[in-house]
């Protein structure tokens, strides 16, 4: 439901509606459906007069991943040593906020924070898209989520109408999640609280509500107060027993098939957990216990609840994962990533501006790059194309 994620990972069929209104027509409607939902006329109408079809956003949402995104470079993209240390700077900055949000809603700080970081760099990306024409643009272009955008983009401007968000802060996500950690609206509506006790629920401008509505969400998607949520383990070589979120086993279960912790000593502590080897039996494995889930439920995929647990535990002052992603070409961190943006183009092509950001037109040069030094064209961003243009 998040912005990132969305844009990294989602597949997402957009399409005309057989019968295509104008854009405008469609507005009208939605404004109209608005207005029975009971929003003024006045937020309506400043939200919604002249809105235009998002360009942007219709590209976003009938992107289709153009290849599968390994999962080290997702993690090495999320989990990265800035994200580490700029999380640790913040969790000095809000120790408060966050103690007092683990404390009210029993949900560790680190993971909080961790959310905070994935969603929106530590309130730092928060999203350029103004919500209501977002929405309306999804609302009026997709066939088969159409209600879910309607339904959004009325929650979106119940918020304004309210006057909780003000409309000029409603920027998000091309898919409607706003704010430092990326509620969508109807989130929003259901679970977002005042954290800093000014009466209203600011997840764009206050991090203490921010902070404060992420661990009610969690709260409320089943974390259980002093439980764990992941632990990094070791299965024997050629593994080839029970793996799954939700095929949990005692840690006494897990001892006799063979699992250990990452260091290879034996598992301790209780509570029941499934086995993740997102990689395969030769890449690193996952404990993951039922708070996971609750992790899980923020964007519906493994891959990123094991991207906000492992950065928690590296804020929390674990040390990076002990077995290596079985690859020899593992993923670049977002430094890394502009570097090689910088590189492309010292080697001279034509990539526009470096802004970290991998996308087609980068994964084209890179391609090409691979090309010219005989490798296999990928356009992926990693390691050994990283290394081949001079990057160390
Ligand atoms: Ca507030």
């Amino acid at each position: 439901m998040r912005s990132f994620f969305l844009a990294f990972a989602l597949v997402f069929a957009a399409g005309l509606p057989a019968e295509a209104a104008s854009f405008s027509q469609c507005v009208a409607g939605l404004k109209n459906a608005a207005i029975k939902a009971g929003v003024s006329r006045g937020t309506v109408r400043k939200a919604l007069d002249g809105a235009k079809e998002s360009e942007k956003v219709l590209r976003f949402s009938r992107q289709q991943p153009e290849f599968t995104t390994p999962i080290w470079d997702y993690m090495a993209f999320l989990v990265d040593e800035q994200r580490v240390a700029d999380g640790k700077r913040m969790m000095r900055k809000y120790d408060r906020v966050l103690r007092r949000a683990e404390k009210q809603f029993g949900v560790n700080r680190y993971v909080i924070a961790a959310v905070w970081g994935v969603e929106s760099d530590y309130g730092r990306e928060t999203g350029d898209n103004f919500l209501p024409h977002a929405l309306a643009t999804l609302a009026c272009n997709s066939s088969r989520r159409r209600d879910f955008w309607r339904g959004e983009l009325i929650a979106a401007l119940k918020i304004a109408d309210r006057g909780e968000i003000r409309m000029k802060d409603l920027y998000g996500s091309w898919a409607g999640a706003f704010g430092q950690t990326q509620f969508i609206p109807s989130t929003y509506l259901r679970l977002a609280v005042d954290f800093d006790g000014d009466g209203k629920r600011d997840l764009v401008n206050s991090a203490a509500d921010a902070l404060g509505s992420t661990a009610n969400y969690l709260k409320n998607a089943g974390w259980r107060r002093g439980e764990t949520f992941m632990i990094e383990a070791k299965v024997k070589p050629g593994y080839k027993g029970p793996s799954g979120r939700n095929k949990r086993s005692s840690l006494g279960t897990w001892t006799q098939r063979g699992v250990t912790k990452a260091d290879g000593s034996r598992l301790s502590g209780g509570g029941s957990a499934g086995l993740l080897l997102p990689a395969g039996p030769r890449g690193p494995a996952f404990l993951v216990f039922r708070n996971f889930n609750a992790i899980y439920s923020y964007n519906n995929a493994e891959t990123y609840a094991l991207a906000i647990s492992h950065l928690a535990d590296r804020l929390a002052g674990y040390p990076a994962l002990r077995t290596s992603w079985p690859t020899n070409d593992p993923g670049l961190s977002r430094a890394e990533r502009l570097q090689l943006q910088k590189l492309l183009l010292a080697n001279g092509y034509d990539i526009g501006k470096a802004d970290g950001k991998i996308g087609p037109i980068t994964r084209r040069a890179i391609a090409a790059a691979e090309r010219s030094y005989g490798m296999k064209p990928t356009g992926r961003a990693g390691r050994t194309i990283y290394r081949k243009l001079g990057g160390r």
